[in-house]
């Protein structure tokens, strides 16, 4: 009784107080000198005097459970308690009094009041920001989302799918395998994931979801648990789409008449059309050298929405990662002479199932920016090979480097690590753009590493192909063996 947290109160059945414990003086106020004797009534608010008698109850045999009531403390004030009172029986089994177990309900309130009003906040955070969240507990296998995720997926409230399967049935069929295999590869691996998926409403309703999720660990490290959260992007990305095509058309109807004044500005640099004066030269070479920038990001913005948006239709080949980068270093070798950087390479043949016009621009502007970025009398190195089921692919210069907080933004369309790079470097920031729309579109990945002041790799993958053995060959009309198996369906190689 002395260690109890709850007070604990003895009572004769005329009401009779013959157990007083710290904790019900600590609740009421009153001494044990002054509770020992008294009577129970004193705890009991006058206004609920009569209406309750739970003695009585007790006396005729009934055991009480959390009986929700008012009691009174010595300073008057009402305190919500839940009371719990069973019989005290002597060796003949009768009656002779009560043990009163009492719990203190204000805190219970309180934290239920406060849990009320945080899920009321979080539920009306997620309508507003226009998003959901779900918990996968892994052992169980059972899903809850939230009333927000549950209108996204078009579904009433409450009314969703309890495991991941059934979730993964709501998702668009051609995007089921990759939701999967990135929520289980970030459960392997214990990283967040973050992927756009589109789901399937009820009604047949299409919509663009971006989700996130991260895996919650126990107390030895075990994951238990992901969470994450689901938001609708729909119209983002309409409106993204609506934009991208219209700089597309403006671009596409600007590149004509460059094109045009780019050539007579050629003609005119020339001197066919007549000798021109040494500062009108000077102010043509300007102007020339001007087109010649726009006429690069006009061809940039033009490359990136059409392969961002699928319109360039990638055509995966048969082809040797070697020789790929064999040549993306001819093309930029007089780049290099004059930057006084050396060039070298450390390749392994590798066979890889992309479309090598694609493969050898995104090597040709890796290594044009690691040149552009290396000072003189440093070198660039550019490495291939197989990584599992993938070729990774690897450019390094021992440049000024990249700032941390910017090797993910510079894979962004012009973003570049400082303003003055365009002008300087005549970039457009939308290299790396290119590059990534490229990768990703060959199911690969793209990224950077990097130390300040002492270099950046630049490194990305592709699906690797093995040939498999020709029992029999199958060859194709022209008798040519046809014998390439993509190990990866990833990158659809026509057999
Ligand atoms: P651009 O080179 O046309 O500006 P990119 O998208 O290719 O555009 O590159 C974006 C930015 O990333 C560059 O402007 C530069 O700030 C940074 N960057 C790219 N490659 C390197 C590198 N090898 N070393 C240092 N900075 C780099």
């Amino acid at each position: 009784m002395d260690s109890s947290e709850d007070p604990i109160i003895g009572l004769t059945l005329e009401g009779v107080i013959t157990d007083w414990n710290p904790a019900a003086q600590r609740l009421y106020g009153y001494s044990c000198e002054e509770a020992l004797g008294a009577s129970i009534a004193m705890l009991v608010p006058p206004e609920l005097r009569g209406s309750t008698n739970l003695l009585a109850r007790v006396g005729a045999g009934e055991v009480l459970r959390q009986v929700d009531t008012q009691r009174m403390a010595k300073d008057g004030e009402r305190i919500d308690v839940s009371i719990s009172m069973s019989p005290i029986r002597d060796e003949r089994h009768a009656i002779v009094g009560a043990a009163a177990f009492t719990r203190d309900n204000r805190v219970h309130k309180q934290t239920e009041a406060m849990l009320e009003r945080q899920r009321r906040q979080l539920a009306e955070a997620q309508s507003v920001g226009g998003f959901g969240s779900w918990e996968w507990d892994m052992g169980a296998d059972t899903v809850e989302w939230s009333e927000q995720l549950c209108r996204i997926y078009g579904l009433e409230p409450g009314r969703h799918p309890v495991t991941f399967e059934g979730c993964l049935q709501r998702i668009h069929p051609d995007d089921r395998a990759r939701v999967q295999a990135d929520a289980e590869a970030a459960y392997a691996r214990g990283t967040p994931f973050s992927l756009e998926h589109r789901i399937v409403r009820p009604d047949g309703g299409v919509r663009t979801l971006h989700a996130r999720g991260e895996v919650a660990t126990g107390e030895h490290g075990t994951a238990l648990r992901m969470l994450g959260t689901g938001q609708d992007i729909t119209e983002r990305r309409e409106i993204e789409r609506a934009k991208d095509e219209f700089t597309s058309v403006v671009s596409h109807e600007l590149r004509t008449p460059l094109t045009s004044i780019r050539g007579s500005l050629g003609l005119l640099e020339s001197g066919v059309l007549g000798e021109l004066p040494e500062r009108g030269r000077r102010m043509v070479r300007i102007a020339a050298e001007n087109s010649d920038r726009l006429v690069r990001l006009i061809n940039d913005i033009l490359d990136i929405e059409r392969i961002g948006s699928g319109k360039i239709d990638m055509q995966p080949q048969r082809c040797d990662a070697a020789e790929l980068v064999e040549r993306a270093l001819e093309s930029v070798g007089q780049i290099a002479a004059q930057a006084q950087v050396s060039v070298s390479a450390d390749t392994q043949p590798v066979t890889l199932g992309a479309d090598p016009d694609r493969v050898l621009q995104t090597l040709t502007n890796l290594l044009s920016n690691a040149l552009k970025f290396s000072p003189a009398g440093t070198a660039v190195l550019v490495c291939s090979g197989r990584r599992g089921g993938e070729v990774l692919f690897q450019v390094s210069d021992e440049g000024r480097g990249i700032p941390a907080d910017k090797l993910d933004s510079i894979f962004q369309r012009f973003q570049q690590v400082d303003a003055s790079d365009s002008r300087e470097m005549g970039g457009t920031g939308l290299g790396l753009a290119i590059c990534r729309a490229i990768v990703e579109q060959h199911g690969g990945r793209i990224w950077a590493e990097s130390e300040l002041g002492k270099g950046s790799t630049f490194s990305f993958t592709l699906p690797a192909l093995v040939e498999r053995e020709p029992a029999p060959a199958p060859t194709t009309a022209d008798g040519a063996p046809a014998v390439v198996v993509c190990e990866d369906e990833r990158a659809r190689v026509p057999a």
